[in-house]
């Protein structure tokens, strides 16, 4: 395991403030846990002292010794029983304590984890989201993190106890015989280096059986996602067959690796066996040296400990290595940059108004050798409505996504209302400046009321009512089984596409926003759902009540826009009102160029 791990890990979970403030109460929870495991430890190595004594004063009373202290048998056999029960009892008292303790560490653990990565997923924004498959996204939390859980937890309280354990009884037996000692620490240390030994073999057969895992589990994740889609295209028995193949893969390879392990378990075990027989050799070489009877048999209930622990050491191995890979999934999605960098010293425009003004600006996709856009230099007033206009990959979406600052621009700068965007304060600039409907309304599976009114927090049903009769939404609404209290289901699955935009328009008008980014429909809109939406976009514009950005489609759309930018091949090939574009080049010839533009 790369030792640095860990580090990366605490370390990333202690660069977010708010991890930080949870975390923070860690490090004395999990010392508390192990000061009172270690006090149990000590009391339950003790506690094997009263048993050493009553076996020495039998053997003294068979050969008529007198017992030590002068005590009679009586006197011994209740001290041993009380000794016994209070050690033991105060051991489970320690083990109780530290459980505790052991738990809330865990949770912290867990929450700080969870917290942290639910933060890092949603600021990783557009790149993360689009280069990574759902079963990817889902699982890099849910099962890296709950490994490292386990993995944490195993560690410190399993590993990590076992190890003292079997250190102090190694210790210990020293004491009773030097011979005892040697056998115990040839024995933990043999078996260390024969688990390092089966570990390096395993590793390359558990690489590849965990990528075979992912790829089982995105063929999983994919049957699920797209059920409907394979069903509907007769799909079905492609893709059974696919899965299949990957489900036997997936087994194959399982199979071969725990076959594998499971040997060399058994190789390690040979170790254990061939100590024990040695003991009984060495306990005889110890008697004759003149160790009591009573410390023999204390030495060989030592011994039993360090087997059945050492033993273990073949488990945690398993569950480390799991824990290491899962840390390593998790520390480099911790550590992955996001797309936009929070601005140390956060800005306001003094007077927000909704102005906005991109000044040369150019953007390269990561990885991509042609700029998406280049030179990019436009003005836009308060109020005024923009149409977005030109032929399919040519840059309208990836202005839009600059604009709602998804990216930053590679070169040039945005300034809104005299502030950089890449200087203004992110979140209140989602927050007050931006309403977004874009192709795809991506609706939460929650009710309409919660879909519309979780863009404020002053929302009531009466401005979550006025927002949807402004997006031509309320009468369908009111048709619905519940009403605004109808889930939508996931991503608006129960709805219409015309209803869901217009539920998404009515969440846009929610905000109040000073721009809107709004992304025309093209998916397959019946006609009375077109009208409604362009009625409802045009009843926004005239208002003047917000700088809007339109993706256009729709020729209907362009007419209604105060400026219309026509982008081809990422630059600015025209800008200018619907009429000053129709007289450029005589009306006619205009129009048709124009909607050869359009996609
Ligand atoms: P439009 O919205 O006008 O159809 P886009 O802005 O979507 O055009 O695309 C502009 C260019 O950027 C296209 O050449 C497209 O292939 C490219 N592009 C879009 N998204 C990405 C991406 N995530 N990664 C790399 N290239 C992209």
């Amino acid at each position: 395991m790369d030792l640095q791990l860990p580090a990366r890990l605490w370390r990333a979970l202690k660069q977010n403030p708010k991890t930080r403030r949870i975390l923070l109460p860690f490090p004395q929870m999990a010392r508390r846990a192990l000061a009172w495991l270690l006090v149990m430890e000590v009391l339950l190595l003790a506690a094997g002292y009263p048993f050493t004594w009553v076996v020495n004063s039998l053997t003294d009373t068979v050969a008529g010794r007198p017992l030590a202290y002068g005590l009679s048998l009586t006197a011994v056999l209740m001290t041993a029983v009380g000794l016994t029960l209070l050690l033991q009892g105060v051991a489970r008292v320690a083990h109780t304590v530290m459980s505790n303790w052991r738990n809330d560490a865990a949770w912290l653990f867990f929450i700080s984890i969870n917290r942290h990565g639910a933060d890092t997923q949603l600021h990783l924004g557009a790149d993360w989201q689009s280069t990574n498959s759902t079963s990817r996204k889902d699982s890099v939390l849910a099962k890296n993190h709950k490994k490292v859980d386990v993995m944490i937890d195993y560690f410190i309280f399993d590993t990590l106890p076992v190890t003292l354990r079997v250190a102090f009884i190694t210790t210990a037996v020293y004491f009773v015989n030097w011979r005892f000692g040697l056998l115990a620490t040839a024995t933990f240390a043999g078996y260390l280096l024969w688990a390092a030994r089966t570990e390096r073999k395993l590793r390359p057969l558990r690489e590849n059986y965990r990528r075979d895992t992912d790829r089982f589990e995105r063929s999983e994740s994919e049957l699920s996602s797209t059920a409907s889609t394979i069903h509907q295209l007769g799909l079905t028995e492609v893709f059974i067959k696919e899965h299949d193949r990957h489900l036997l893969a997936h087994y194959r390879k399982e199979r071969l690796r725990h076959r594998r392990f499971r040997f060399y378990l058994w190789q390690q075990d040979q170790l254990l066996i061939v100590s024990r027989g040695l003991f009984l050799w060495l306990a005889y070489l110890a008697w004759q040296d003149g160790a009591s009877l009573g410390a023999i048999v204390l030495a060989f209930g030592w011994m039993e400990i360090i087997y059945a622990n050492v033993w273990r050491y073949g488990e945690f191995q398993h569950v480390l290595n799991e824990g290491a890979e899962a840390m390593k999934k998790l520390v480099e999605l911790f550590e992955t940059k996001p797309a936009i960098t929070a601005p140390v010293r956060p800005q306001w425009p003094t007077r927000p108004t909704g102005h906005v003004r991109l000044d040369d600006v150019s953007f390269t996709y990561p990885g991509s050798d042609r700029p998406a856009l280049s030179g990019i230099n436009l003005e836009v007033q308060p109020g005024q409505t923009v149409a977005l206009v030109g032929p399919s990959g040519g840059g309208k979406s990836t202005l839009a996504q600059l604009i709602m600052h998804q990216r930053e621009p590679s070169q040039g700068r945005i300034v809104i209302d005299g502030v950089d965007l890449s200087d203004i304060d992110d979140p209140r600039y989602r927050l007050e400046y931006l309403g977004i409907v874009a192709q795809d309304p991506g609706l939460f599976d929650r009710t309409v009321a919660e879909n519309i009114g979780i863009m404020r927090a002053d929302s009531t049903p009466g401005n979550i009512e006025s927002a949807a009769r402004r997006a031509d939404a309320h009468d369908f609404i009111g048709r619905l089984p519940d009403g605004y209290d109808t889930v939508v289901g996931e991503r608006g699955v129960r709805l219409s596409g015309g209803q869901c935009q217009r539920i998404a328009i009515a969440r846009a008008l929610r905000r109040q926003p000073l721009i809107y980014v709004l992304d025309e429909a093209t998916s397959a809109l019946d006609a009375e759902s077109q009208q409604s939406i362009m009625r409802t976009l045009s009843a926004m514009t005239a208002r003047r009540e917000a700088t809007t950005f339109i993706i256009a489609h729709r020729f209907s759309t362009i007419q209604m826009a105060d400026l219309v930018v026509v982008i081809d091949e990422g630059r600015i090939t025209e800008v200018g009102t619907h009429a000053e574009l129709m007289r450029g080049n005589g009306l006619y010839s205009r129009l048709r160029q124009l909607e050869g533009l359009l996609d």
